[in-house]
């Protein structure tokens, strides 16, 4: 597909502006999974230290490492068939915005960033502050994020129908400001 045309739909997702960005980077490749560490002037390692197998490669880290398996597999996002594709992440992520949109399919797409973000902020969690988070836990943390943004986005909705009837009163105040994490993928 067009790059073009999928940035304009990956755009279009309603899901956190900064996660359009992260994916958009991870389908440039831009983002490799140990930039941070580089950028810290410490020696990467050759193995995955989650699962002391692999590489450090994005593949392996959202995808391939036993534990981003795992959170996948308890996650209730399927993209049966579409596993191979993973290799390289432009691939899997034409594919799902090549599916036909129906909501559910939209549900799937958006819940599936947010898996992705929480794995890899579960893996620098790990790596920097020693916390191992359950691979359960990693798809609590994804649901609740996309849980609570879908519900700021209906509030905003029907906060601003409410507005234009009664005129002023700002709608910002009720946005959730998330604070955690935008720093490790900042280029
Ligand atoms: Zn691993």
């Amino acid at each position: 597909m067009e790059a073009r045309k999928v940035w304009t739909k990956t755009w279009k997702l309603p899901i956190k502006a900064k996660l359009k960005h992260i994916i958009w980077k991870l389908y440039k490749g831009w983002i490799s999974a140990n930039s941070v560490l580089i950028r810290r002037g410490l020696n990467v390692e050759e193995t995955c230290r989650r699962c002391g197998e692999g590489g450090e490669s994005v593949h392996h880290k959202l995808f391939a490492c036993d534990f981003a398996g795992l959170v996948w597999e308890m996650s209730p996002v399927k993209w049966d068939g579409l596993q191979h594709l993973t290799n390289q992440f432009s691939d899997w992520w034409d594919a799902l915005m090549k599916i036909e949109k129906g909501e559910e399919v939209q549900a799937r797409v958006e819940l599936s960033v947010y898996i992705l973000w929480q794995i890899w902020k579960a893996r620098n969690v790990w790596l920097y502050e020693g916390k191992k988070l359950e691979p359960m836990e990693v798809v609590q943390r994804a649901m609740k994020e996309w849980g609570e943004f879908k519900q700021v986005q209906d509030h905003k909705k029907n906060t601003i129908g409410v507005e234009r009837r009664s005129e002023g009163q700002q709608v910002e105040k009720h946005l959730i400001k998330d604070s955690v994490g935008s720093i490790v993928l900042q280029k």
